[in-house]
């Protein structure tokens, strides 16, 4: 899944984010101080820094305003414990992407480190603009698609699964992933929500849906997209 870095000096915080985190499938990396912790956002690529505001040595303030001005894009999330703390992090002008008060649940944490991630593309060659499968063109930058010989309707959340399953072509997506990656906490639907969407992009992408040749169920676990 995604590698996240940690940046905080409270050791049972920081435990504690590393077993939430590993547990859901990530792999994590720790700074328990300000300095150290731009070091390493630095010299290795990270999907997520997750920044404690009050650190020894260098403000997680001062470490995400030092980030960007050397032009680094990772995601920050802030983690901030007073008011004022909140304040200024809203304020934008430090360049995190979100951040969370302390005490926070796992399950909030969890969200909106997913929401976070969402936004960002996987790929390394960058957001995918446009893709072909079977007969059914998309473009995913204007939300429109065709076939052969017309126009075809697709909903945002249709367009959101082709474009994870596309960016995961030849791999198996389960259910699940599908369901944190596209609909993330936003809703609860079930993964039988996540066949009834298949089902109804099978019927645009496919020439025969009763036999797939492009959206192929993996029986017990989920997806896997052929081009
Ligand atoms: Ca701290």
């Amino acid at each position: 899944m995604a590698t996240i870095l940690i940046v905080e000096d409270e050791t049972e915080m920081a435990q504690g984010l590393r077993d939430t985190f590993e547990f859901d499938g990530h792999e994590i990396h720790i700074a328990s101080d300000g300095q150290s912790g731009l070091e390493m956002a630095l010299s290795k690529s990270f999907d997520l820094i997750i920044l404690d505001v009050m650190l020894p040595e260098k403000s997680g303030f001062d470490v995400c305003k030092e980030l960007r001005k050397k032009g680094d894009k990772t995601p920050v999330i802030m983690l901030t414990a007073r008011q004022q703390e909140i304040d200024k992090v809203r304020g934008l002008e430090i360049g995190a992407d979100d951040y969370i008060t302390k005490p926070f649940s796992v399950r909030e944490l969890l969200a909106r480190v997913k929401a976070v991630l969402r936004r960002y593309p996987e790929t390394e060659a960058g957001p995918i603009k446009s893709a072909k499968i079977g007969e059914l063109e998309i473009d995913f930058e204007n939300y429109k698609a065709k076939n052969a010989t017309a126009k075809v309707e697709l909903s945002y959340k249709e367009f959101e699964i082709l474009k994870f399953l596309y960016q995961h072509k030849n791999e198996v997506i389960s259910r699940d992933e599908l369901l944190n990656k596209v609909w993330g906490y936003e809703i609860y639907p079930t993964s039988r929500t996540v066949d009834n969407f298949i089902a109804k992009i099978r019927k645009k992408v496919e020439k025969d849906p009763a036999s797939p040749a492009h959206i192929l169920t993996i029986y017990g676990i989920g997806y896997k997209l052929l081009e």
